[in-house]
């Protein structure tokens, strides 16, 4: 084993944990209280809301409404001054990092200038203006860990994590990346300077600032800590760790401290609020453990994520999706259930829409599936389209208000009998189950139900999998 002087660690804040002068604060001390066994590498989301308010401000700017858009600026500038006036106080005397805010902020002040004259915004300058929160966050992140007695010094994420071109939702190049990443951040950390890395942003290979997507932060610090390679994640969150089942929903969930990477990312692309689902490819490919905790009770050991660990058999735990779509497609007479099935997943496929659940009806030539709800307007254009230009559709039924349950488990797969018991527990309490799919993994089961269901139908399989025990 190594010694725990060699231990590295990459940690991540999200917006939240750095959501006031206090939780900047309270993350500073969290990172200076880890000094003593490794240097971490940190990265950082921007603070609360202001992703949002800059998207608006974007949005705002290409409308030419330059009241709104410069409103939006100036209070994100005033808050983000506010916060280091703040933190000034707490050990005065050294720089503040208000310089850094200004510049950035006048470099967005002029982007928005310049799609008020040309009425629009290239993908770059969007992802660019979307952005600007982290380089924020980032500049008050170091410079309050310097003023803790720590070398730290802000990286702009541009530097190190290279993608592809797709504007908004770009795809990491992880060769290249790794290279840049060891370059930029190996030699910062052999001086001991704390590298404060800003999530979210990457840049093409001709520089050109991309976005790994919203909440895409968790996926910069695991891609890092994958290619670094660090030993372990650490991902801070306000909630305590990946839970049974949503809380709000079973109040007697519980975190759950073992997960193994297939069943984080089930979870993940069912909707667990706490995981981004692109976060846990490279991890799991590199064997870095990625543990999940609250920034607001550090004490708790939160839930780790790595190779499959060997647990009871049977659901560890329970996804909802509330707001779902359920799209119900018949064939015309006479095609086979396969051309139906084809042309509706093709349609999908092709605009990059992702189905909860799919199941078929071969005897009647019938696809039903899900999607989100936000795609669920333009499912309803494909759908009719393809109706219109391959004449093998015929009707095309849709349940607006539909919630998607799923247990997930890793040692489901080849476990007897849970299936049975799950619709046992939906039926018990007369829960309607509008269509059924099992995972292709065979990680996990899915039942569509009423959206009015869905609480009375997570508690029931909670119940039935005596998830909330121990
Ligand atoms: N700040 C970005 C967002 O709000 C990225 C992140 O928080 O992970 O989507
Ligand atoms: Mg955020």
């Amino acid at each position: 084993m190594r010694p725990p002087s060699a231990t590295k660690r990459v940690l991540k804040f999200g917006g939240t944990s750095l959501g006031s002068a206090d939780r900047i604060r309270s993350a500073a001390q969290l990172i200076a209280g880890q000094v003593a066994e490794t240097v971490p590498v940190v990265v950082v989301s921007a603070m609360g809301s202001t992703t949002d308010s800059l998207v608006r401000a974007a949005n705002a700017a290409q409308l030419g409404e330059q009241e709104t858009w410069r409103e939006l600026i100036d209070s994100l500038e005033r808050e983000h001054l506010e916060v280091c006036s703040d933190l000034a106080d707490f050990s005065p005397g050294a720089e503040e990092p208000a310089a850094a805010i200004l510049s950035h902020l006048r470099a967005v002040r002029e982007l928005c200038q310049v799609a008020g004259a040309e009425r629009g915004l290239s993908g770059t300058q969007l992802d660019e203006i979307s952005s600007t929160g982290e380089l924020l966050s980032a500049a008050i992140t170091a410079d309050t860990l310097n003023k803790l007695g720590l070398a730290a010094c802000a990286v702009d994420a541009k530097q190190i994590i290279q993608t592809d071109g797709r504007f908004g939702r770009a795809m990491v190049a992880a060769q290249a990346s790794e290279h840049l990443i060891r370059g930029r951040l190996s030699p910062l950390l052999a001086d001991r300077v704390i590298p404060v890395v800003t999530g979210f942003r990457g840049a093409t290979a001709e520089g050109s600032c991309t976005t790994l997507g919203r909440g895409g932060s968790d996926s910069t610090a695991t891609i890092i800590g994958a290619l670094l390679p660090a030993d372990e994640v650490w991902i801070y969150t306000d909630v305590a760790g990946v839970m049974t089942a949503d809380p709000r929903l079973v109040p007697s969930a519980k975190v759950i401290p073992f997960l193994s990477y297939r069943e984080a990312l089930e979870l993940a692309f069912f909707g667990a609020r706490v995981l981004h689902p692109n976060s846990m490819d490279l991890p799991r490919h590199h064997d870095v453990r990625v543990r999940i905790l609250s920034s607001f009770e550090p004490v708790s050991q939160g839930t780790v994520i790595g190779p499959k660990v060997k647990s009871r058999p049977g659901v560890r735990a329970v996804v909802d999706t509330r707001d779902a779509r359920l799209f119900t497609v018949g064939g015309v007479d006479g095609v086979a259930f396969t051309r139906v099935g084809t042309a509706v997943l093709g349609g999908l496929e092709a605009e990059g829409i992702p189905t909860l659940i799919v199941t078929q009806s071969s005897a009647d030539n019938v696809i039903c599936f899900a999607v989100s709800g936000e795609h669920g307007k333009r499912v309803r254009e494909i759908l009719r389209k393809l109706r219109d230009d391959t004449g093998v559709l015929g009707e095309i039924e849709v349940t607006s208000k539909a919630g998607i349950v799923v247990a997930v488990g890793d040692s489901m797969r080849g476990t007897p009998g849970i299936a049975a018991k799950l619709f046992g527990a939906l039926a018990e309490r007369n829960i309607n189950v509008v269509a059924i799919s099992q995972g292709s993994s065979e990680l996990s089961v899915s039942a569509a139900v009423r959206a009015e269901d869905v609480a009375a139908a997570v508690n029931a399989i909670h119940d039935a999998f005596e998830l909330g025990a121990g």
